[in-house]
């Protein structure tokens, strides 16, 4: 079962891609590939005023992961003890079945390698007791890494007090 999530407040997003910068730095991707990724929106007009939002998109590291059922290698693994999703790099033929099969496109083509790369949530530096590289690298602490049930009520919280008679 996962046990890790990625919450990004979008209210403290500025949009700077520091997260993108550190993963790719972390996992030294090459041109063109990104284990993560800041996807702007907009622009909307909030109060007459234009407004940017961006959203972090990184592996969701899915409970029945499509990447992993699509692999015919079994390079594309599930870990048990923490549900993370991995590529193990000797086992990959390069056919990219996971980057058709993954809804969101995550899995990432290693051009140098000939081979696909993607979010581990930097696991090696989970097994560390480190965070991934985005969070610790987030200019503004708009991502945390928590459990999924912990996103779950964080994303409560905020939905109660947006609502709140008492903002206004
Ligand atoms: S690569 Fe796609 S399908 Fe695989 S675990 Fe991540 S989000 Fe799910
Ligand atoms: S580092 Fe943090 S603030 Fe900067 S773009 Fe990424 S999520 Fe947003």
């Amino acid at each position: 079962m996962g046990k890790y999530y990625i919450f990004q407040d979008q209210k403290r997003c500025i949009g700077c891609y520091a997260c993108e910068l550190h993963c790719k730095t972390k996992n030294n991707a090459p041109e063109g590939a990104k284990l993560c990724r800041i996807v702007p929106t907009g622009p909307q007009v909030v109060k007459g005023v234009p407004r940017m939002h961006f959203v972090f998109m990184p592996c969701f590291h899915c409970e029945k992961p499509w990447c992993v059922y699509a692999c015919p290698t079994g390079a594309m693994i599930k870990r048990s003890k923490d549900g993370i999703v991995y590529v193990k790099e000797d086992l990959c033929i390069g056919c990219k079945n996971c980057i058709t099969a993954c809804p969101w496109g995550v899995p990432q083509w290693n051009s140098e390698k000939g081979k696909v790369m993607k979010c581990d949530y930097c696991m090696d530096r989970i097994d560390q007791g480190l965070q991934p590289a985005c969070v610790t690298g987030c200019t503004t602490g708009a991502l945390k890494f928590i459990s999924p049930s912990e996103a779950s009520q964080v994303k409560r919280e905020k939905f109660a007090k947006d609502i709140s008679p008492l903002k206004k």
